[in-house]
């Protein structure tokens, strides 16, 4: 069993509400959501962070980015933003990457 909780997300080994699912990637809603809309996309493989990302794995960022756009159409998001944060500093808590995609407030710039 893997001691990645968005592995066992993935797994099914924890439960989440999902969003979307295909061969490489999986979305479901952030338990603790900071704007009305917020879900997270993840590749299905394990990655730890962007700083991971390179020519051999970076074919499943794009593809995320394709999700991304496709959900937020079949959902009606206007304007949103996707995050990813990357070290303890920025904010990482679960280290494997994961895209924030949130929605449905204002949003201040720059972020906190
Ligand atoms: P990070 O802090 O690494 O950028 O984002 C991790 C996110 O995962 C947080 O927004 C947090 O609320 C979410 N999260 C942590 N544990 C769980 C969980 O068990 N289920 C779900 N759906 N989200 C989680
Ligand atoms: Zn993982």
């Amino acid at each position: 069993m893997s001691d990645c909780l968005f592995c066992r997300i993935i797994a099914g080994e924890i439960p989440s509400s999902k969003v979307y699912e295909d061969e490489l990637c999986f979305a479901f809603n952030d338990i603790a959501p900071q704007a009305p809309t917020h879900f997270l996309v993840i590749p299905k493989a394990h990655i730890p962070s962007v700083s991971a990302i390179s020519a051999e794995n970076s074919a499943v960022v794009a593809h995320i980015f394709e999700v991304i756009a496709k959900i937020a159409k079949e959902q009606g998001l206007e304007s949103y933003r996707v995050v990813s944060n990357i070290g303890e500093q920025a904010g990482q808590s679960v280290f494997h990457l994961h895209f924030h995609v949130l929605s449905g407030r204002d949003m201040t710039w720059p972020p906190g």
